[in-house]
């Protein structure tokens, strides 16, 4: 499974997996640790395992904790150790993780017949002496307030060793308000691991850490999207002349930063920082296209290119209330009627080949996940594409048995068609129930 997901993140060219350009480590730390947030599985398995352990010492009435502990000979309350010369793989699990389920759990002290005294002298200072009409001990887990398991929280002690600086620049990255690709472009930015060719020569790919476009030494960071000439040329062009001495000089990481986050030493306009990202990112692919394709998309004009990036984000995560066209307010996911589900459609064409593939999301009036799916339409045009998406995403919902549904696209085209029952779509060759 982690192959998979390994796999899923680094993409794979011909075959072949894509290059790790971070330590999965790193990737599965949380959002704020500087990661993507994919579990650990093997840890994830042991919370799973514990939540077994637990029912073990907590839940005597259930069959299947008898069942095994007539089986393995249970003696006590919790055993110091559930070890056997031969036993079946699913005990030899259990057994694996049970000095890591002790330090999860504690005694709730009632008439005391059951709490040794030795073991739990720390806290006998904090409880009220045991009373024997107070009812049997009782044991808790540790790490919820409720004292009932949760696997959340033992996946969270598991992985608390590895924990380290939680730093609020993770987050930010995530919160940019430019497409999710440019954030995945930031998120490596961040991490400074871009594959130049310095970084190349450091993973011994090549021995030449040279800049294919003007030839300087060492193409770094640093080097592709401020120093080199190519990158000069586009930043000339969009940084105040005021401001480009500074922007030039400036340390990299200092350059980075404050050109990213620091909102109180923008540049130009407020948004910046998404015109930042969205040129860096657009210098780096050029840059690999000037690599990769010999040249094609170098006379691409970045910064037209970039004001329709910015132009487009802008759209994307704010929508104008018209009062005056200065206000703003945040597009966001908005819960259906209680006892509906929502439906979130959407369809994307690839502009080199024409290849169309949709999707859909099902949530419930929670916003909890239902399902979701994707699949390819083959050729056909955006709008087409898009009636598909609405298609499959109202067919898949009432197929499941759902009656109250609200769907979402993004083409209003579209959701005009599909409201006015419009003839075009008995052309498109769509069937409507
Ligand atoms: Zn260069």
């Amino acid at each position: 499974m982690e192959q998979l997901i390994r796999k899923f993140v680094w993409g794979s060219r011909d075959g072949k997996p894509g290059l790790a350009l971070l330590p999965w480590s790193t990737v599965q730390k949380s959002i704020d640790e500087g990661g993507l947030g994919f579990k650990d599985l093997y840890q994830q398995n042991k919370a799973f395992i514990m939540k077994i352990g637990f029912g073990l010492i907590t839940n005597n009435s259930s069959l299947w904790v008898r069942v095994l502990k007539a089986k393995y000979k249970w003696e006590g309350v919790m055993p110091l150790s559930i070890s056997w010369v031969s036993y079946s793989r699913f005990w030899s699990g259990v057994s694996a993780i049970w000095d890591e389920l002790k330090e999860c759990v504690t005694w709730d002290i009632r008439n005391g017949w059951s709490t040794d005294f030795w073991e739990s002298i720390e806290r006998i200072a904090s409880v009220q002496p045991p009373r024997s009409d107070s009812g049997e001990d009782q044991l808790f887990w540790r790490w919820e307030s409720n004292g009932q398991f949760s696997a959340r929280s033992a996946y969270g002690y598991l992985i608390s060793d590895t924990a380290s600086g939680i730093d609020r620049i993770w987050r930010k990255i995530w919160k940019l308000k430019v497409p999710h690709r440019v954030r995945m472009f930031a998120w490596l930015f961040w991490h400074e691991r871009l594959l130049t060719n310095a970084e190349r020569v450091r993973r011994h790919m090549t021995t030449s850490a040279q800049c294919e476009i003007c030839g300087c030494r060492r193409e770094d960071m640093d080097h592709v999207l401020r120093q080199c000439v190519a990158a000069r040329e586009v930043w000339c062009k969009i940084v105040p002349i005021a401001e480009r001495d500074r922007f030039s000089r400036v340390a990299h990481r200092e350059w980075l930063r404050t050109n990213l986050f620091d909102v109180s030493s923008t540049v130009g306009d407020e948004d910046w920082h998404v015109r930042f990202i969205i040129t860096c990112w657009l210098l780096w692919k050029r840059r690999c296209c000037f690599v990769f394709e010999s040249a094609r998309g170098i006379g691409e004009d970045i910064i037209a290119r970039g004001n329709v990036l910015v132009e487009e984000a802008r759209r994307a995560f704010y929508v104008n209330i018209d009062t005056g066209g200065s206000a703003m307010e945040e597009v966001c996911w908005l819960r259906p009627p209680i006892g509906w589900i929502k439906v979130n459609v959407d369809a994307a064409v690839s502009t080199v080949e024409g290849l169309v593939g949709i999707g859909a999301v099902f949530r419930d009036d929670g916003g909890s996940w239902l399902f979701g799916f994707a699949r390819f339409v083959g050729r056909c045009t955006v709008l087409v594409a898009e009636l598909w998406a609405i298609h499959d995403g109202l067919a898949q919902a009432w197929g499941c048995g759902h009656r109250c549904v609200e769907l979402e696209s993004d083409n209003l085209e579209a959701v005009r068609m599909v409201n006015s029952n419009s003839n075009l779509l008995h052309e498109q060759g769509l069937f409507w129930q």
